[in-house]
């Protein structure tokens, strides 16, 4: 897998220890994190026709933070997978970048 073909973003997040997850508990709370960063967008410039009483600089923020709670759970929802059900994620990681170039989303570079 040439990993060097793009720019990585390279973030860590916490196994959480102190909870007994399982696909189905982190698959919906997956979904409910989902739903308030769609809500956090909704608000950015009052999208949603809510009346909005945060500024856009308070409404990206909080974007930031819902985004990071879903990324939370996708990557404890990975933990899952690996200690449940024996999933190597670094495996799956390869095939998905794989997947990427194939599709056109990464270009690789022309080798004249
Ligand atoms: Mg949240």
């Amino acid at each position: 897998m040439d990993y060097h073909l793009t720019v990585y973003k390279q973030i860590s997040f916490p196994k959480l220890n102190n909870l007994k997850p399982s696909l189905e508990s982190t698959c919906l709370k997956l979904m409910e994190e989902a739903g308030e960063l769609a809500q956090a967008v909704g608000k950015f410039r009052g999208l949603n026709g809510e009346k909005v009483d945060m500024n856009d600089k308070e409404v990206i923020e909080l974007i930031s933070r819902e985004l990071l709670d879903v990324a939370q759970v996708a990557v404890s929802m990975m933990f899952v997978l690996e200690d449940t059900y024996g999933i190597n994620i670094k495996e799956k990681l390869d095939q998905h970048i794989e997947k990427l170039i194939r599709k056109g989303y990464i270009k690789a570079e022309s080798s004249s």
